[in-house]
């Protein structure tokens, strides 16, 4: 400096002022990141703090910047958009329009434009890009590459959270927070009360490792990023050890799949960054939307949003969901049938917690709901009405329980979240008729089953649908009306044509009606095979028969039920024959039981047996699910032959996969007191 030398013609001096002006600057914006206050590098602060950028979180952080907080956003990889961009999962299936979401998708069409190819529903970098680009635009900070590690919570109120960069913790104080991690990771860490997979042996929904590609779909055609999506099996993404269990497994399924196909007309480019895990916890919220209040309808005057999907349910080991979903798919072959439902704003208030919204897949919903709430677009409009909800709350100055719910509706119409006619609805219309006698009405539960006259006029025309493709939905209204009379069903029992006394069969059965037996057993006898469609999810009739005969717990098909496990069946329906077995073992003869006791046994020698299990989505290589059917035989040795329990949960209690473990674990602790000594 002393020197005066020149450097590129300026003197050093000059330099100097320079370099200590830039200085200057990079401290002061390093202490004012977007509209979060910084008080040092490591530790922020915010209005809203939302953890998890997937379709929900980015909406949610989005939406509270846009209505005036100051927000960060946590998201854990280097991209927003979960697995919309990063789970390869470009592609809106079924889902409520509306909102925000919409103005997203239409730059990201515009972007598209800039990127070449084509994106499926849309292109996961374009969606990458204009997230990120408005997130920006909003002044919402982003920590990407930062996961939730604790959260520091005094008497029922999450105070921070230490999130965690390569550098290691940064701590983030905010006013409000939202979890819109999918899995639910925040409320966890902050206490909420959760539940996780099926009651009976704790597996999750089953999970995807995305393989993503690029084809044409026409020789010369426009370039296309796509992916393929097919089941890998179970994982439980609250365990490390079986995540990544599951990301090997799903790997190596990739390879597999591929190297099956080799006239495939596409070309892989890459898997996912993201493990395609489709249901975490499901947190306990102020009110729990239950499978009931989802089919029937049921509104709600705290109304959010909607969700528009079906009971889409991907697993092919049935028998291990209640009874009533099993029929659900089964009987009634309602896999694909769309419904709408409302999503009320107590159900994304994490209970007992004041300060904390769920905002994304774990919101609070039993687990058959979640088969359906959880599409992208829905989770974004979720996520749009919770992020309004936090800055209400900011601005008002009032704790989360006490926004005034007609102004957050208010903003929720402007935007298109939801439309005025949701807030004076006394239930959705569900599961209506096209065609036929009821063609065109709009049906609602409450309503039919509030107006006598009503009831009856439609519990009338109900039977007309059966033998239709509106049989499904028919039956639904038929158990929903079950205490009008029912004769004229009960005479369709001896109808000469055999579909639909077969019909009348399984409606009565899902109604309990125990007149159904002798047609139920005449379609097993018969090994009836006729599959209704969707082809993707459907189950012989005779299958469906021994589902109705378990649910009215008759012990009339025993023979026929031996008799298929003898003759031996497809590994997926072979616990349909197991849990029937159960369901009628208190009624079974000595003689019966010691005949049961030699099948399981001869059952057990069978080496290949659960060998070949084919999850949902074109895969052709079997998965293993003996530890599944196995489940199954241990409930029926307990009863039939204790002794010979203990090697086989000893085995599964020392098994390679933690959710195996896990289930097994369920099983002997599921068990009473006489059995559990078994284990010793
Ligand atoms: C294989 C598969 C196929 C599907 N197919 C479709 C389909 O075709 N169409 C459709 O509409 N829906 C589909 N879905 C459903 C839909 O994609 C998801 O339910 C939806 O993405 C859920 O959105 P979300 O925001 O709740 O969670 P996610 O999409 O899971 O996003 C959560 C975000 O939080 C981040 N995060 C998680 N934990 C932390 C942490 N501790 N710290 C920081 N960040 C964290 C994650 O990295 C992620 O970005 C599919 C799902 C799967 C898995």
């Amino acid at each position: 400096l002393a020197n005066h030398e020149t450097l590129n013609g300026f003197s050093t001096l000059r330099f100097a002022v320079e370099i200590a002006a830039l200085r200057l600057r990079c401290m002061i914006s390093s202490f004012s990141p977007g509209r979060t206050t910084q008080f040092s590098r490591r530790c922020l602060e915010a209005d809203v703090v939302v953890v998890g950028l997937g379709p929900a979180g980015s909406l949610a952080a989005l939406a509270a910047a846009r209505h005036g907080a100051r927000v960060i956003g946590i998201e854990r990889d280097s991209a927003a958009g979960g697995t919309g961009t990063r789970g390869g999962v470009h592609s809106y299936y079924y889902g409520a329009h509306g909102g925000m979401q919409e103005e997203i998708d239409s730059r990201v069409k515009e972007a598209e434009a800039v990127l070449g190819a084509r994106g499926g529903s849309f292109h996961p970098e374009a969606k990458r890009a204009v997230l990120t680009e408005m997130l920006s635009e909003c002044g919402v900070t982003v920590l990407f590459c930062c996961v939730l590690c604790e959260a520091e919570v005094a008497d029922g109120t999450i105070v921070s959270l230490t999130v965690c960069d390569p550098e290691g913790p940064i701590q983030v104080r905010g006013r409000i927070f939202i979890d819109s991690s999918g899995d639910g990771d925040l409320a966890a860490a902050a206490g909420a009360q959760s539940s996780f997979g099926r009651r009976f042996d704790g597996a999750s929904h089953s999970y995807s490792f995305v393989p993503r590609n690029i084809l044409q779909r026409s020789p010369g055609g426009r370039w296309e990023v796509s992916f393929d999506n097919y089941d890998a099996g179970w994982v439980d993404p609250r365990d490390p050890w079986d995540f990544s269990r599951a990301v090997i497994e799903g790997r190596q399924q990739m390879c597999d799949y591929f190297s099956e196909a080799p006239k495939r007309t596409l070309e892989v480019i890459g898997t996912s960054s993201m493990l395609g895990v489709r249901e975490g916890r499901h947190i306990v919220g102020d009110h729990v939307i239950g499978f009931e209040d989802f089919l029937r309808g049921r509104s709600y005057p705290d109304v959010i949003c909607t969700a528009s999907s079906h009971y889409d349910n991907h697993t092919r080991d049935l028998a291990n969901e209640p009874l009533f979903c099993q029929m659900w798919l089964s009987a009634l072959a309602m896999y694909r049938k769309g419904v709408d439902c409302q999503i009320p704003y107590r159900s994304i208030l994490a209970k007992g917690i004041h300060n904390l919204l769920v905002a994304c897949r774990a919101l609070s919903v039993d687990r058959e709901v979640s088969m359906a709430v959880r599409m992208q677009r829905d989770m974004q409009k979720l996520g749009e009405a919770a992020g309004t909800a936090a800055a209400l709350a900011i601005n008002q100055r009032v704790p989360l329980r006490e926004i005034e719910i007609p102004r957050l509706q208010a903003l929720l119409i402007e935007s298109g979240v939801i439309e005025p006619g949701d807030l004076a609805r006394t239930g959705v219309p569900t599961y209506n008729f096209a065609k036929g006698p009821l063609g065109g009405e709009r049906l609602v539960s409450a309503t039919v089953l509030a107006d006598p006259e009503l009831r009856r006029r439609v519990r009338k025309c109900l039977p007309d649908y059966l033998g239709t493709p509106d049989e499904g939905k028919a039956i639904f209204w038929l158990r929903l009306l079950k205490d009008e009379p029912r004769s004229d069903l009960q005479a369709l029992l001896s109808s000469p044509d055999y579909p639909l006394r077969r019909s009348a069969a399984f409606a009565l059965a899902f109604m309990g009606d125990v007149s159904a037996e002798a047609v139920l057993m005449e379609c097993l006898t018969k090994r009836d095979p006729e599959c209704p469609p969707p082809d993707i999810k459907t189950y012989p009739r005779w299958v469906a028969a021994l589902i109705g005969l378990r649910a009215l717990a008759l012990p009339s098909a025993f023979e026929e039920a031996l008799q298929i496990l003898r003759e031996g069946t497809d590994d997926r329906y072979l616990s349909f024959v197991l849990s029937y077995f159960c369901g009628i073992l208190d009624v079974l003869e000595g003689e019966q039981k010691s005949r049961l006791l030699k099948a399981i046994k001869n059952l057990q020698n069978e080496a290949r047996i659960g060998r070949e299990y084919l999850g949902q989505g074109g895969r052709r290589k079997g998965l293993d699910i003996r530890w599944n059917i196995d489940l199954w035989v241990a409930r029926l040795l307990q009863v039939l032959s204790p002794e010979d329990l203990n090697e086989l949960a000893l085995r599964y209690a020392a098994d390679s996969r933690p959710f195996v473990r896990a289930a097994w674990k369920r099983f002997v602790f599921q068990m009473g007191e006489p059995a559990r000594p078994c284990l010793a």
